[in-house]
């Protein structure tokens, strides 16, 4: 709620422009996700060597984990062109193949939110991801044909933040699927130090690390906040961020001591309370709040979990002793009947 507070406060241009200055041009700058980032260069290094397209890429992951920020690097490490489009906006079949004609030999195709595609515009990616083939339905009615181009190969990275929602056939024809997690605070703080010195800002590692904490497990809220924290900075202190000034400008900015935003809180109030701390199916949980259940479980619950107030148990999910303390819930102990004893 907080984070989006303060998101809809901003010009969504400001926003972008900000966004694109403070992304990493190489794989070396990107903070975090080692496994990934280790699986990716192997990749990379062995099509250049080949001279060769790269694979394509499925990345997923939650919003704003560096999904974007990913595809940019891997066209830059290839040394190649990159063209990017998303799931909403390619509407029709023509929409797609009229990108695909445009497509040079080895680029990057960059195809956000991945799992919104239309099913039929899906089936044209499926021939072109496949075959390199673009197929183009020609006339109408009993007399249509298909006609088949050649295209040069390519490598197209998906991004979604719903793995669920893409679908079996898609996926498979992802030589390379990778998950990004969310953050922890010490990478988060380096993220946030680096984006300082891009702004021109001082901040000392303790005022970052407080920035960090509240930030989500996410680089694109901890750069939000550095921004707003920088604010306050300028108008309220001299300029200089440490950590008594980020704590008063996030308190004022009222964010969440762990970054919690409505959602996270609504989950876990609702499996504290309503639910006395489960163990609760997803499903419910979803119900309660109005939410999908794929939601909480992608995108939600995973930092829920590795704050360590959600446990996944075989019969459902657990508040933790933790959580209980942090959201100043009493345990009520279930099952007890007065009396009874
Ligand atoms: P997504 O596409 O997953 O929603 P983006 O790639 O747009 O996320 O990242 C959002 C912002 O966070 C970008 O401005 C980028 O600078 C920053 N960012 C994301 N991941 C990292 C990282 N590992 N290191 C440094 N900055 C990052």
């Amino acid at each position: 709620m907080l984070d989006r507070g303060i998101v809809s406060a901003l010009g969504a241009d400001e926003d972008k422009q900000i966004e694109a200055t403070l992304r990493p041009q190489r794989l070396a700058d990107f903070t975090g996700q080692a496994n990934l980032k280790e699986n990716l260069s192997i990749a990379i290094e062995a099509a250049k060597r080949r001279d060769e397209a790269m694979d394509h890429v499925l990345l997923y992951g939650p919003p704003g984990l560096g999904k974007t920020t990913l595809a940019n690097i891997i066209a830059s490490e290839l040394g190649v062109g990159f063209e990017q489009t998303s799931g909403p906006i390619l509407q029709k079949k023509l929409d797609l193949t009229g990108v695909l004609t445009n497509i040079r030999a080895r680029q990057v195709f960059f195809i956000d939110e991945i799992h919104r595609l239309m099913p039929d515009v899906e089936e044209i990616l499926y021939a072109a991801l496949e075959d390199f083939r673009i197929d183009i339905l020609i006339g109408t009615g009993p007399g249509a044909r298909t006609h088949s181009m050649p295209m040069p190969r390519f490598t197209a990275i998906g991004a979604t933040t719903r793995q669920g929602l893409v679908s079996a056939p898609l996926r498979g024809r992802f030589g390379l699927v990778l998950r990004l997690n969310h953050y922890d605070v010490a990478e988060l703080t380096r993220i946030v130090i680096r984006s300082a010195r891009l702004l021109n800002v001082t901040i000392d590692h303790a005022g970052a690390e407080e920035v960090a904490r509240r930030s989500r497990g996410t680089p694109r809220i901890a750069n939000r906040l550095l921004r707003r924290v920088r604010d306050y900075a300028q108008v309220r202190a001299d300029g200089h961020i440490d950590h008594l000034v980020a704590t008063a400008a996030l308190d004022r900015l009222e964010v969440d001591r762990f970054g919690l935003d409505e959602i996270d809180q609504k989950i876990m109030v609702t499996l504290l309370e309503k639910y006395a701390g489960g163990p609760v199916g997803v499903n419910t949980i979803a119900a309660s709040i109005d939410e999908e259940s794929d939601t909480i479980e992608e995108v939600y619950e995973p930092y829920l979990i590795q704050l360590g107030f959600i446990d996944r148990t075989p019969r459902g999910r657990v508040g933790t002793d933790r959580a209980f303390e942090y959201f100043k819930i009493t345990r009520k102990v279930r099952g007890f009947q007065p009396g009874l004893f």
